[in-house]
């Protein structure tokens, strides 16, 4: 298949010219030739670019190779530029080969023309090609050299043969220093003995090895660094060296460990408070036992014998005595709820939400309640829990009717991506959508007088819901009675 040359051609002669372009022709190429006479006709060629070879004349009337080759250089191509004479002078020929031309031939013997051109074409690709691959090192140990993370390349006997300036900085050692130590230098003698076994042994078959080094700097100061360590294998895949990346994550570190410092004082803190919030809760019902029973003794014995005034202030006694006792019962269920360690089963959240119900029958009758319940599902729960969650919704949805209107109450559940969305609606007084933070502890939208309780029972299912990894929160539409609370139960809590 013959194959196309662009050649630039330095010649007065037209007949010379044809000469070579037959020889070219001849020995298999498809010539594209131009042919120029002065500096300025070539410079301007070479500027057009797209040259394969320069063949020129050496005695021009006007110009000659030596200026010719002068020209070529100063363009900055890398082409083979072949001499073309009449009469070979070998001082001469030795002169311009020394300053960079590739070949002198003798125009009466061009045989070697093509061999020629193919040979030097050859040697310009590979030097372009070795241009191409010093360039891309160069890139590449630069982009080594001013790497933000700290380099370290070892020989297979683990001995330092190149450490980047991010090392030098992290540990303190200039780079003469560390090569031809070992990495042991940065060891900080946390790291087990077992630990750097498996290290060696990951690396040493061919894997990958990453963890965390707690290294020593050179002043005896510490750092964290996370690494990777991996060999590099050789043209023929034996593997030369091992190559360690690491990255100085002291800060990150610190913070994570203050962090978990935190959250482990914070959950001692909290159990504590549980823990504090039952016992105080249990051990007040005694005390308030004995005072609810002596201020009804003491009403019932001397009832007609205090003015109506003392009878008032006794019913106060009372009353208040009554709601301590459901405050206490109250808190004693959410310490429960937040110390519970009961397992989860498989229940049935029909069944469930039945034994709610008929707990709450005499207040469903009581109000003319009307509750409808959907299909509800089986799902992984602790069964007592769910049942209080149940209990307290639809309590509320009673408590909170509105005057005069009948509680209507539907409970639905729907099934979404890996988890069952549950929804209690009612349709009573209702509730601001921005009121998200009712599921509080005591908070309560309205006073005792207009509605009785204490503030603790969404807090209850908050917490229920918090055990099983779901969500809650209320929904009402604007102009629509009533509220909806919805809550999630992932499939596996
Ligand atoms: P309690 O019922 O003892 O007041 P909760 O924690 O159960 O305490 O409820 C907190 C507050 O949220 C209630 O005081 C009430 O203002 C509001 N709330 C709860 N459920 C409903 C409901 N179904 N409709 C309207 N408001 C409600």
């Amino acid at each position: 298949m013959p194959k196309s040359l662009r050649v630039l051609l330095v010649e007065d002669s037209v007949d010379d010219a044809e000469l070579v372009e037959l020889e070219l022709i001849h020995g298999g190429l498809i010539p594209d030739m131009v042919r120029v006479e002065t500096a300025a006709e070539m410079r301007a060629c070479l500027s057009q670019g797209g040259w394969d070879v320069v063949l020129s004349d050496y005695h021009l009337p006007a110009f000659g190779a030596e200026a010719a080759l002068e020209t070529l250089q100063a363009s900055g191509l890398d082409l083979p530029f072949i001499i073309l004479s009449g009469m070979v002078r070998a001082e001469e020929a030795v002169k311009l080969m020394k300053r960079g031309a590739c070949d002198f031939l003798d125009k009466a013997a061009l045989a070697r023309l093509v061999p020629a051109i193919e040979r030097e074409m050859r040697d310009a690709a590979d030097r372009a090609q070795r241009r191409e691959a010093e360039a891309r090192v160069r890139v590449l140990s630069m982009a080594v050299e001013q790497s933000p993370v700290a380099v370290m390349i070892t020989d297979t006997h683990g001995v330092i043969t190149y450490v980047n300036p991010c090392f030098c900085a992290n540990s303190g050692y200039e780079a003469h220093e560390a090569v031809g130590r070992t990495p042991d230098i940065v060891k900080g003698g946390e790291t087990s003995p077992e630990e750097y076994r498996t290290l060696w042994q990951t690396i040493t078959s061919g894997h990958v090895w990453r963890g965390m080094f707690h290294n020593r700097r050179k002043d005896g100061s510490y750092y964290w660094d996370e690494a990777s360590i991996s060999p590099v294998r050789d043209l023929s895949g034996n593997i030369s060296h091992f190559v360690g990346i690491t990255l100085d994550v002291t800060e990150r570190q610190i913070k994570d460990q203050e962090l978990h410092k935190a959250i482990e004082h914070l959950t001692e803190a909290n159990s504590e408070l549980e823990r504090f919030a039952y016992v105080a809760s249990h051990d007040l019902q005694e005390p308030l036992r004995t005072l609810t029973s002596f201020t009804q003794l003491l009403d019932r014995r001397f009832h007609d014998r205090m003015d109506p005034e003392a009878d008032e202030y006794m019913a106060f006694i009372v009353d208040a005595a009554k709601r301590m006792h459901r405050l206490i019962n109250d808190l004693l269920t959410y310490s429960r709820v937040t110390n519970a360690d009961r397992g989860f089963s498989r229940v049935s959240m029909a069944n469930t939400c039945d034994v709610a119900l008929r707990n709450l029958k005499c207040s469903i009758e009581e109000a003319g309640a009307v509750i409808t319940v959907g299909e509800l599902p089986e799902v992984v729960a602790d069964e007592v829990q769910l049942m209080q969650l149940f209990q307290n919704l639809v309590g509320n949805a009673i408590k909170f009717r509105r005057p005069g209107v009948p509680p209507e109450i539907a409970i639905s559940a729907q099934r979404r991506t890996g988890e069952w969305m549950v929804s209690v609606q009612d349709n009573g007084i209702g509730i601001s959508t921005t009121d998200q933070d009712i599921f509080e502890i005591f908070r309560r939208l309205h006073t005792h007088a207009e509605y009785p309780g204490t503030g603790v029972g969404l807090a209850v299912c908050k917490c229920i819901i918090q055990h099983h990894h779901g969500r809650i929160w209320v929904e009402s539409k604007p102009g629509e009675a009533g509220c909806t609370f919805l809550f999630t139960l992932p499939d596996s809590p």
